[in-house]
């Protein structure tokens, strides 16, 4: 559990950290909260050369409301999301799935863009952040590009990010009229993370049915994905419990359900249903 030696550069701004990136290439890995690198290079599973710190640049850690959309830099950390009273009020999916992360120290270090970069397939956060169709900003030497949350995640800890790029930001719309979200998950009982996890933000129109409805699920497949066939089955819908459940049987549609020692793809394929009912009803009687 000794990691390979490795150079450390604590990057006092953006430019900086780019920079140093571009020099380094392939040897070098950004360092954000560290939660997930230093167990995997402790673990030898990366051995980067040179770790580029990004903690020390404060003005990467922020959660802000500016004209209708929300925007949390990639440095904030899951606790900064967990004790937001903004994203409470405007975005409660956030602050009801920060608290399903690790523990309060993995909470206290741990980063929104980190979790995301990692694109571990049973972090917490991709589900939430697939089911706002949040936009990923992110810097390179060319300058900024801004990828959907949809493309973002390419395959088991993959992502749209290029060589050379910092996630820096990530945007949302605020969701309006009747608008109802809601997190849940089936936790792995040793390591905490998600076996399945369930995000949903939906909105009623006037005679309370589906208007639209977002459904992000993290755990079940190599990546986190939308279910898309959920939403579908849910356009205009009753939000009753026959429409919730005959929805919810759509949650694994398309995807090729990973299977382990823990759960089968049966047993996860039958949890992601259920997680799904569950999140549909809780999201729906909010709104
Ligand atoms: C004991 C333990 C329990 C945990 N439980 C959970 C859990 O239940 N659910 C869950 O979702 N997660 C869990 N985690 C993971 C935790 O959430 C990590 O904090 C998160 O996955 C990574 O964020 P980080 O800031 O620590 O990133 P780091 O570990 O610093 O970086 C992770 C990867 O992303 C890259 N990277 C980081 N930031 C950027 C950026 N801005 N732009 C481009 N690349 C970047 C790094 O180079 C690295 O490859 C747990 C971790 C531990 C140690």
């Amino acid at each position: 559990m000794i990691p390979a030696q490795f150079d450390y550069i604590a990057a006092k701004n953006l430019d900086e950290a780019l920079q140093l990136l571009a020099q380094h290439k392939d040897n070098a890995k950004i360092l954000a909260g560290g939660h997930s690198l230093i167990p995997a290079m402790k673990l030898r599973l990366m051995q980067p050369g040179v770790l580029i710190d990004i903690s020390k640049i404060k003005d990467l850690a922020y959660i802000r409301e500016e004209g209708g959309q929300v925007r949390i830099g990639a440095m904030t950390t899951h606790y900064q999301i967990e004790s937001s009273d903004l994203l409470r009020r405007v975005c409660p999916l956030l602050t009801d799935a920060a608290p399903h992360l690790g523990d309060v120290q993995v909470r206290n270090k741990g980063t929104l863009g980190g979790s995301l970069a990692h694109a571990d397939p049973a972090a917490d956060w991709p589900a939430p952040i697939l089911a706002l169709g949040a936009e990923m900003v992110v810097s390179g030497a060319k300058g900024e590009r801004v990828i959907k949350a949809e493309e973002f995640f390419v395959d088991l800890l993959t992502t749209a990010l290029q060589p050379g790029e910092i996630l820096r930001e990530i945007r949302f719309a605020v969701s309006k009229g009747k608008a109802g979200q809601s997190y849940v998950k089936f936790r792995h009982p040793a390591s905490g993370f998600a076996v399945v996890g369930v995000a949903v933000s939906l909105t009623k129109d006037a005679a309370d049915k589906c208007q639209s409805a977002s459904v992000g699920i993290t755990g079940v497949a190599a990546k986190a994905y939308k279910a898309t066939g959920v939403e579908n089955a849910l356009k205009g819908a009753a939000l009753d419990d026959k429409s919730l459940r005959a929805a919810a049987a759509h949650a694994a549609d398309g995807v090729t359900v990973n299977s382990d020692l823990f759960a089968s793809a049966e047993y996860r394929k039958h949890l992601a249903e259920i997680y799904t009912r569950r999140a549909l009803e809780q999201a729906a009687s909010r709104a």
